[in-house]
């Protein structure tokens, strides 16, 4: 049985971390037949800072149902805008999927285990040294195992990224769980989004099971964010949070790093996350995937990290070539923005489905440059 197989200490592939990216990866290439070591620090179900909001795109990358663990479906979006009316949006599907963190990763967890990759919880990763052809994996408990590949998919915080050189994030974001007022707890199909809560960020209310998931995020080295936290709780009638937690933000720029010799990195630990949305579950599932693929073409060693490199540039770089455009006229321009979407409701409902559905590469290729002339030049045009 699966679960009863004595623990090698040598493995063709060794996964830091069972978080999605992690997760995902493991069962790409247990799938495959490969034998894989999966080691996370913390025991399941563990929580994440994180709004689990999870969209259509980053939902349509996994292989396999995760409607046991979706919370709800959004449908409507309340948008509050700098200087214009605040907005609300419908749709008639689902835009949006919300989970908790928790159930999510236990899930993804359960499916890497179930399809033969070995998980081992409580196993924090604490060094990794170069033996020869291969790599040497040291727990927190002493134990160490020999791997031809380490994929680092340790989160924002990655020890394995600091072990091949790259920094930490400087952007953050804080997250609290709220009990709902009433105003919020007929709304279970409802998000609401504040691009009034902070510069170059926004602060968000996604509802859940039993409770309100609610944060503020900032795009920018934001300093202060405990107190666009308060006047965004203040504004928006939330009350005072059961638990607060602030979370590095591990986007993707120039603190991006996918790997180097043996070792790949993936999600947070690569820093993949969205630039303009703050998204991280989609490029955590596609760089989860585009390792497993760069593994199984290439084979278990150094030569599929070039390989994963390529890939990653193909679609997630081609995406966040446009995003970070994107991000930057959208925050700069946003009261100009603010005021042009302020009279096309339809507009906003478009854009949306594009950041959710679609990608910034389609956005800008179905739009064109007039659309994003037009939209700077604001409502008189
Ligand atoms: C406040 C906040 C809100 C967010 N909201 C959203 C949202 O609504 N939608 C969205 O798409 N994204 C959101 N994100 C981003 C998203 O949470 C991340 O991008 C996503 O979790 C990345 O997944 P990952 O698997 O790369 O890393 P993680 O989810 O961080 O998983 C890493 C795993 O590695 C384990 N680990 C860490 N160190 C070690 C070690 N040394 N040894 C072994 N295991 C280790 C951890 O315990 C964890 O299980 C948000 C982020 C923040 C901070």
């Amino acid at each position: 049985m699966k679960g009863s197989r004595l623990l090698k200490s040598s493995w063709p592939v060794i996964v830091v971390g069972a978080g999605p990216a992690g997760a995902l990866c493991a069962y790409s290439l247990a799938r495959a037949g490969l034998s894989v070591l999966l080691l996370e620090k913390a025991c399941f179900p563990r929580e994440k800072p994180c709004g689990g909001g999870l969209t259509p795109k980053a939902a349509a990358l996994l292989p396999f149902s995760f409607q046991a663990v979706v919370d709800g479906e959004v449908k409507r979006a309340i948008l509050r805008l700098p200087g214009v009316k605040t907005l609300e949006i419908g749709w008639g599907r689902p835009v949006c999927f919300l989970v908790r963190r928790e159930l999510l990763d236990t899930y993804l967890a359960e499916q890497a285990r179930r399809a033969g990759a070995f998980l081992r919880e409580g196993e924090e990763v604490v060094q990794i040294e170069e033996t020869g052809e291969a790599l040497t994996v040291i727990t927190a408990g002493g134990a160490s195992y020999r791997a031809q590949l380490v994929i680092g998919a340790d989160g924002a915080l990655s020890r394995v990224a600091r072990l091949v050189g790259r920094s930490l994030p400087r952007r953050f974001a804080l997250t609290a769980a709220i009990t709902p007022p009433p105003a919020w707890s007929e709304k279970r199909d409802t998000i609401l989004i504040d691009l009034e809560a902070l510069p170059y960020g926004y602060g968000w209310v996604f509802p859940k099971a039993g409770h309100l998931n609610a944060g503020v995020g900032s795009f920018a080295a934001a300093r202060e964010l405990r107190f666009h936290w308060e006047n965004f709780a203040r504004r928006n009638g939330l009350g005072r949070p059961l638990r607060l937690r602030a979370h590095p933000l591990a986007l993707a720029g120039e603190e991006t790093e996918l790997g180097r010799g043996r070792v790949m990195l993936l999600g947070d630990a690569a820093g993949l996350v969205d630039p303009l949305t703050g998204e991280g579950l989609y490029a955590a599932f596609c760089s989860a995937q585009l390792a497993a693929k760069a593994i199984l073409e290439e084979g278990v060693g150094e030569r599929a990290v070039p390989r994963y490199r390529e890939l990653v540039k193909a679609s997630l770089g081609r995406e966040y070539h446009f995003a970070h455009r994107l991000a930057r006229l959208f925050y700069r321009f946003l009261p100009l923005i603010a005021r042009y979407f302020s009279s096309r409701p339809e507009q906003v409902r478009h854009f949306w489905e594009f950041l959710f559905f679609g990608g910034y590469a389609e956005l800008f290729r179905r739009a064109g440059a007039r659309y994003w002339e037009k939209l700077l030049r604001g409502p008189s045009s």
